[in-house]
């Protein structure tokens, strides 16, 4: 049988995978990522392949190779197809059963973190957690805490749960929608959850991942709203609500963390200068290190 000529012969070499990618109009970065891939080596050796330009690539390679650069093309997420994707150093393992975590949300860990800061062997709830990563991210930092993450979807929580045990980080995880149900109080409930728009035109770039996991409703808020209505009630005194949102939703999502009465509604910037997220904290004595109990108060 007799190849169709569109197709471009399989790359033999190294060096002629890079150029069959690129060719197909991939960047370099993606280019090297997924031929180190297909060849089974870490995104980290992208170096190796610069003395390597002329080696082999065995068939398996090859086959594995043109057939992630057609998923590449068609604008699936590069850790989709990798099947990884590196959160605050760790790395996650990824499908398209969750959200490819994105490094604007570190900004949410790093806020989390400090908040938290005070507070040796805290409580802390990570809302919609799909792959783990803000969760993850928070106890492998700081191993004193206790990490609850919960998801509604089971396949997101089968993903997070195979993350927490290849990392060995004691995260709790559980099943539900929002706070639905929930019993105890947090020092502090973190989010990344869905906020874009149903009629945003940026879905269309992001079409491989789950919808529950991107869109709420016409303006995008109808998730955050949830969570600001249900989080007073689950916050210790002085704990923290801290959630992340769209790029234009800095002023409503404040608005509504001071109408649910939390006090030092701030926001936060991501990597690209955009307020990003924004939090408050509940009225009340933060508890003494010395573990006094919360006052009252304020
Ligand atoms: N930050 C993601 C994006 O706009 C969306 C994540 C989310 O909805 N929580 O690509």
């Amino acid at each position: 049988m007799q190849a169709p000529t569109d197709l471009p012969p399989a790359p033999a070499t190294v060096a002629q995978g890079l150029a069959l990618a690129q060719a197909q109009g991939l960047d370099r970065l993606d280019a090297q990522l997924l031929v180190l891939h297909a060849l089974g080596q870490s995104a980290h050796d992208r170096a190796w392949l610069l003395a390597h330009d002329t080696d082999p690539l065995p068939p398996q390679a090859q086959a594995t190779l043109t057939q992630a650069v057609r998923r590449r093309v068609a604008g699936e997420p590069l850790a989709y197809i990798t099947g990884h994707k590196e959160f605050y150093g760790l790395d996650l393992v990824v499908d398209a059963r969750v959200l490819v975590p994105r490094p604007d949300t570190e900004t949410l860990v790093d806020w989390a973190l400090e908040v938290l800061g005070e507070r040796p062997g805290a409580t802390v709830l990570d809302l919609g957690t799909g792959s783990g990563a803000i969760a993850l991210a928070l106890q492998a930092t700081r191993a004193d805490l206790q990490v609850h993450a919960l998801d509604y979807s089971q396949h997101a929580l089968a993903v997070a749960q195979g993350n927490a045990r290849r990392l060995g980080l004691p995260v709790q995880f559980r099943q539900g929608s929002w706070l639905d149900g929930m019993t105890g109080c947090f020092d502090a409930i973190v989010s990344n959850p869905p906020y874009i728009a149903e009629a945003d035109p940026h879905l269309a770039a992001l079409a491989h991942e789950p919808p529950q996991a991107l869109t709420s409703g016409a303006d995008g808020l109808d998730d955050i709203r949830t969570i600001i209505r249900q989080a007073p009630a689950h916050l210790t005194p002085g704990g923290w609500l801290l959630l992340e949102h769209g790029y234009d939703q800095a002023p409503a999502v404040q608005a509504l963390l001071q109408a649910a009465g939390l006090q030092a509604v701030q926001s936060r910037h991501d990597l690209g200068g955009i307020a990003r997220c924004s939090g408050a904290r509940l009225p009340g004595a933060i508890p003494t290190l010395a573990g006094g109990r919360p006052q009252d108060g304020g």
